[in-house]
């Protein structure tokens, strides 16, 4: 179908098979290939909608108020030693890990995908891991954290150090021209952004943010723990769109879904669920007001299993129980609209491409 535009003197003729034949080429990787960044029309509509809800979530580290925080951070009576240990441990680690994440986004995944709207919202998925790595150069300065502290926790602590090892290997292997025609190659990028999605933002991440927001829960750390609930919400959002994005390529690219590389992807996830449990034992020493690491080890168990069940893998632990069932509940912040004193947190701006209804404006 041929549509005509007359122009003064001139004529253009726009053929839709043709765009329509771009439209179909669209793939997850080795699609068609061009400097046009061209969104329209969006064949991986999910991608557009995330991106809509991350831009919607938008939040900046200095809304937050820390005076509390700070209050309690000096006091010699507030807190408990292994208080403030998580609180250490969790700006260690995440100092560390935000920008391991972004950094796999932008060198890798970005890299090797093709398709335009997938591009879009991974973009913004490295522009939060960002916004996060930022909130913790906030906490720091507020608390008052020597900066060569917190970089030496993830040099000298072999936990810290073995969950950014297990990380960075399956990202380093995909630094390199690579043909992604070779089976092989598809594996490794589907078992980088299964690593990176559910293993380590989607379990790994699990771990501090149940003690972070335990403590929150009891009105210890708010301005940190408003922070952590904000990233947490970030967070499902960027498991969500590894997973869609894993799940669209193994459909693209059925070939490599085999039993054994099924079998490789659950053991990395066995892999990654040990790392936490050590991990969490480094946060939790000892018990604290209402903490036991016993709890947070069964937490990680039943996570790890909701991640393998969606992207259609056997759980490890069927029938683990969420000990956590609160966590839930405090993610749920889409609508809580008072925290920025008056201002409202979601950004979310009609649409072009919807039809905009004057009773939503
Ligand atoms: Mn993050
Ligand atoms: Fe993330």
């Amino acid at each position: 179908m041929e549509k005509k535009f007359e122009i003064g003197s001139k004529t253009f003729v726009l053929d839709q098979a043709k765009a329509e034949e771009a439209y179909a080429a669209k793939r997850v990787i080795n699609g068609r290939e061009t400097m046009a960044f061209n969104l329209l029309p969006l064949r991986y509509k999910w991608a557009y909608d995330i991106y809509r809800s991350m831009k919607s979530n938008h939040w900046e580290p200095e809304d937050i108020p820390m005076q509390k925080d700070i209050e309690q951070w000096q006091s010699h009576d507030l807190l408990t030693d292994s208080e403030r240990w998580i609180i250490r441990m969790g700006i260690g680690y995440f100092s560390a890990a935000e920008g391991i994440v972004g950094d796999n986004i932008i060198h890798v995944v970005r890299e090797l995908v093709t398709a335009p709207e997938l591009k879009l919202v991974l973009g913004r998925h490295a522009h939060e891991e960002n916004i996060h790595a930022d909130s913790l150069l906030y906490m720091i300065s507020s608390l008052g954290i020597n900066p060569h502290e917190c970089e030496a926790m993830f040099e000298q602590i072999e936990t810290v150090r073995n969950k950014n090892e297990f990380v960075t290997g399956v990202s380093r292997e995909l630094r390199r021209d690579i043909d992604l025609t070779d089976p092989a190659n598809k594996q490794l990028l589907a078992k980088n952004i299964f690593v990176f999605g559910q293993c380590m933002e989607g379990t790994q991440f699990y771990g501090l943010f149940g003690m972070i927001l335990s403590l929150y829960r009891q009105n210890k750390f708010p301005g940190i723990g408003q922070m952590f609930r904000y990233t947490l919400r970030d967070e499902s959002n960027h498991i969500e769109v590894f997973r869609n994005l894993f799940m669209d390529l193994v459909e693209e690219n059925k070939e490599i879904w085999t039993e054994a590389f099924q079998q490789e992807l659950t053991d990395l996830m066995r892999e990654a669920v040990r790392l936490e449990k050590e991990f969490i034992s480094d946060c939790l020493p000892v018990s604290s007001v209402g903490l036991t690491a016993q709890e947070f080890l069964q937490y990680i168990d039943y996570i790890a299993d909701r991640r393998l069940e969606g992207v259609g893998l056997k759980p490890l632990n069927r029938g683990t129980e969420n000990p956590f069932p609160w966590l839930a509940e405090m993610m749920d912040i889409q609508k809580e609209q008072n925290f920025f004193e008056g201002r409202v947190t979601e950004y979310q701006k009609a649409s072009a491409l919807e039809v905009v209804h004057d009773d939503e404006l």
